[in-house]
This record gives structure tokens, C-alpha cells and sequence, in this order.
């Protein structure tokens, strides 16, 4: 519930700092000075000025200081430039000192003390900074936006509304279940509070407010999250694989709409919501000079994040009812259609025996072929990473026809090793060459993720198997394959 004095309260505060001679202002003045905003409050203060008091905390995120003097106004906490404290804008400033504490520090002689500026700004916010005009008068409150036609009460009764409908929003959007990196990428989106172009250049931080993917329109929220034409291909894409994703007209009309799937299908709301956060990280590459992330690996990913998220056994209405209904989390996840999956893992003997399992599935979780082998080892993890890259040495020429190779094992730190590699990171152990993972390049798509060890026995099995002697299947069929194997098989591909 909003509250309703607040709003009418703040039309006294309004009227007390801009009619100083009136009565009642003068009485007050005298009284109390003028410190409404951070002065100390006294229990025993008249009801009028503690209304007033009331009336200024409603009115504060309207206003902002039109400077003269500057000594009134805190640098950093103050509203004084553009229509947001500068503690809260996306960027770097030095510390600041005693003297420049308050914005008076970067005045001289009644205009801006540009040498002072570039000591704890950069270039960009020296320049915008300097644009802002330095009053004769004194430091004073004045609207941030004006010319509304709506009275101070009705500005903060909106104001304190939107607030109050942003807080309600948000807690709905928690039913989708997002990973926190996504919820946060959304939750600043619906703040306005992204550095797309357009935000950029409404900071007076850039020239060019258009999309860096080459489409023809202002990057704003709207552009970011429905309308730039990665994401029509990307929908495009999860078509192809039986996912159907509603399109949205607007920023409001997604925000609505992924509030009502909250409800009615969530799964369906959290793969849009990583689609639009992983498509956003791929224009950051091109942003930055590198090269957009595919459509395949976006989706891929995305659906990797929505199946993940959802742990009871959902039946997702718009997938293939051919598809593995066991999509928990702690069962063995299908790839999406046309890809491979080779899950792997290690076991590591007292006589420093270490021996790798893996088994290739498709995406209806059938069986494509498996190995075992032994070798000698010491460190279980340095043994991971050799389980990963031994994928390469079974690979047959017929998997490189599918449409993707995911490599999955349960050890997230080797994991996180291989994806650093890929994103061009510095392996500081130096545990991988460039050179061992060249068998990915035959592949259109691939990808490292990362499993539960509940997730992962089948190949558990495979890997103490190997402890006997090496092996490698390519038929399920076979007098070879332990009539085990293939019932772990079937219960982790099984719906229940
Ligand atoms: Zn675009």
C-alpha cells in the first residue's frame, strides 16, 4: 500500500524551499534553519516541521541541486548531474579527499576546475560534467524532470508507486527460478541500468546509440531484450528443436508476459530469460572487438540453464514427447537434438592405476558407443582433465556429421579449466596445450559442462570396468557389454 500523506506532505516541503518569504517558511527558518534534508532530528519538533521532514524524504528523488556554490552539495551521494548520484552511475572514480568532498572543491572562479576534474573522473565524465551550467544564485533544489503538467503530489505519488510496483515485480520474477547472474542481468535491465549504446550515450559516454550487431535501431531495453535480430534467430533456432517462445512487442509486454509464464510455465519463461542473458553476453564480445557467440551455442546453452534449473520430473509441453521426461537434476540431462553427448569420468586406483569411462549418448539418451582405459596417475584431477581430452582419441568420423559434441564430467574445476580455455583465458597452471583440444575444430558446435556425480555413474561404471582391462563398445548388442551397463543405461534414461 502507498502511503498518501507522503505525496500531499511533499507539496509543503516543495512550496518551503521555493516561497523562503512566505510566514510559515520564515517561523520555520528561524526555528529550525533550512537543514530539511540531513538535519538533526529533534523528538521534540513542532508537527508542522516534523511534516515537513516527511514531506522532503518523499520529495527527494525528484529533485536535484542546480549548482552555484557548490558548497551544499556531497559530490558523490547528491544528485547535481544528469538525474543520478554519481555513487550510483556505472563507473570509476578516484577516492575523494576533504577537499573534494563537496562539489565546491571543483569549482574556480565560478567555473569548472577542469585539471581538478581529471584527477578523479575519466575524460568522458570531465567532458560531461563540464557542460553543466554554474548558477549565480545559491546551491538550490530543483525538478528533475519538468513541464510534466502534474502537480509535486502527483509526481511523488507516481514516483513511490513505481517504486512500490518495481519491489512487487521483481519478487514474481523469482517463480522463474533464474540462475543469480541472469536475475541480476534482467533486474538491471528493468532498471535501465545496462550499458547498451543507448544508455551510453544518454550518459554522454558515447556517439553512437545504435546496435553494435549491426541492426538498424536505438539499443535500449526494448532492442536488448525483444527486438534485436539475434534473438529472432535464436527463436528461430528452439523452433527447430520442438521449443516454442512466445515474441514479445515490447520491454512491458516481455516483462507482463514472463510474469504470467511465471505461473503457467515457467520452464518456457526461464529459457527466454537466458536466451536474452547469454545473447547479451555475445554482443559484449563484438562489443569489445572479438566475434558473436553462434546461435547454436547460445541455444544450446540456454536450454542447458532452463533443463538444469527445473528439479521434479517436468514434462515440458513444448518439447518432443519423444524427449527424456526425467529431466531432473540429478539424472543423466540429454543434449538437444542432433547433438552428442560424451560424459566421462575417472577412477583412481591405491597402486596409481587411473583408469577413464565414456560413454557417447544422443539426444533421446541412446547409446552411441563406449570405452575404458587404463593408465598411470597420481592426482585425481590432473587425471580429469585427461579424461576430457581422451573424448578426442574415440572420436568416429560419423559423430562430426552431428550438429554438436557436449563433453560433460563431474568435476566442475577441471570443468571451469576447459571453458576458461575456450573464452581465451590465462591458464595459470598451465594445464592444457593449445594443441589438445584441436579434435573440437572438426565439430560445428561443442561445449564443456559439468554434471552431478549422481548424474554421472554410468560412466563411474565404465571407468572401474577399465580397472580389469581397456575395452571399447560401439554396439550395445555386443556378448561384451555386462548386462549392468545396460540396465544403469535404460534407469538413466528412463522417465519415472
Ligand atoms: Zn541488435
Amino acid at each position: 500500500m502507498v502511503d498518501k500523506c507522503g505525496p500531499l506532505r511533499a507539496k509543503i516541503a516543495w512550496n518551503f524551499i521555493n516561497k523562503p518569504h512566505s510566514l510559515l517558511s520564515r517561523s520555520l527558518l528561524a526555528k529550525y534553519g533550512n537543514q530539511i534534508w540531513d538535519g538533526v532530528y529533534r523528538c521534540n519538533a513542532s508537527t508542522t516541521w516534523r511534516l515537513l521532514r516527511d514531506g522532503a524524504r518523499h520529495l527527494r528523488p525528484l529533485l536535484r541541486w542546480r549548482i552555484s556554490s557548490g558548497n551544499a552539495i556531497d559530490t558523490i551521494n547528491d544528485k547535481w548531474f544528469l538525474d543520478l548520484n554519481i555513487c550510483r552511475w556505472p563507473t570509476y572514480v578516484a577516492e575523494l579527499d576533504d577537499a573534494t568532498k563537496f562539489v565546491s572543491g571543483f569549482i574556480k572562479d565560478r567555473s569548472w576546475d577542469v585539471v581538478k576534474l581529471k584527477q578523479f573522473f575519466g575524460i568522458d565524465l570531465v567532458d560531461a560534467i563540464c557542460s553543466v551550467p554554474i548558477h549565480l544564485e545559491e546551491d538550490k533544489m530543483d525538478l528533475i524532470y519538468k513541464c510534466s503538467g502534474k502537480s509535486i503530489s502527483a509526481l511523488v505519488w507516481e514516483k513511490s508507486f513505481e517504486d512500490l510496483e518495481d519491489v512487487q515485480i521483481w519478487s514474481r520474477f523469482k517463480k522463474l527460478k533464474l540462475r543469480p547472474r541472469v536475475e541480476l542481468f534482467w533486474w538491471r535491465l528493468g532498471l535501465n541500468a545496462i550499458p547498451s549504446n543507448h544508455f551510453l550515450m544518454h550518459r554522454k559516454l558515447s556517439d553512437i546509440s545504435s546496435c553494435p550487431r549491426g541492426c538498424i535501431s536505438v539499443e535500449d531495453k526494448d532492442h536488448v531484450a525483444v527486438k534485436c535480430i539475434k534473438i529472432s534467430t535464436l527463436l528461430d533456432c528452439l523452433s527447430k528443436w520442438g521449443c516454442y517462445l512466445p515474441m514479445f512487442t515490447n520491454f512491458d509486454d516481455c516483462i507482463d508476459s514472463l510474469l504470467k509464464l511465471a505461473v503457467s510455465n515457467p520452464f518456457v519463461g526461464n529459457l527466454y530469460c537466458s536466451v536474452v542473458f547469454l545473447c547479451w553476453k555475445g554482443r559484449n564480445k563484438v562489443f569489445h572487438g572479438g566475434s558473436d557467440d553462434s546461435p547454436l551455442y547460445i541455444a544450446a546453452n540456454a536450454f542447458s540453464y532452463a533443463v538444469a534449473t527445473f528439479p521434479c520430473n517436468l514434462i515440458l509441453e513444448n518439447w518432443d514427447a519423444n524427449q527424456l521426461c526425467k529431466l531432473s537434476q540429478y539424472s543423466w540431462r540429454p543434449p538437444p537434438p542432433g547433438w552428442v553427448k560424451a560424459n566421462v569420468d575417472v577412477t583412481l586406483a591405491t597402486s596409481n592405476k587411473a583408469c577413464i569411462g565414456g560413454v557417447f549418448r544422443d539426444s533421446k539418451g541412446r547409446f552411441l558407443y563406449a570405452f575404458g582405459r587404463g593408465f598411470l596417475h597420481w592426482d585425481g584431477a590432473q587425471a580429469e582433465v585427461l579424461s576430457v581430452l581422451a573424448v578426442g582419441d574415440f572420436i568416429q568420423e560419423w559423430m562430426l556429421e552431428a550438429e554438436g559434441l557436449i563433453v560433460e564430467c563431474d568435476n566442475y574445476n577441471v570443468i571451469k579449466v576447459f571453458k576458461g580455455f575456450l573464452n581465451k583465458e590465462i591458464d595459470k597452471e598451465g594445464v592444457l596445450n593449445s594443441k589438445d583440444l584441436d579434435f573440437l575444430d572438426h565439430f560445428k558446435q561443442f561445449c564443456f559442462s559439468f554434471s552431478f556425480r549422481e548424474c554421472n555413474r554410468l560412466v563411474d561404471f565404465c571407468a572401474n570396468l577399465a580397472l580389469n582391462s581397456d575395452f571399447i563398445w560401439d554396439d550395445i548388442g555386443s556378448n561384451n557389454v555386462p548386462p549392468s551397463f545396460v540396465s544403469l543405461l535404460k534407469e538413466e534414461c528412463s522417465c519415472n
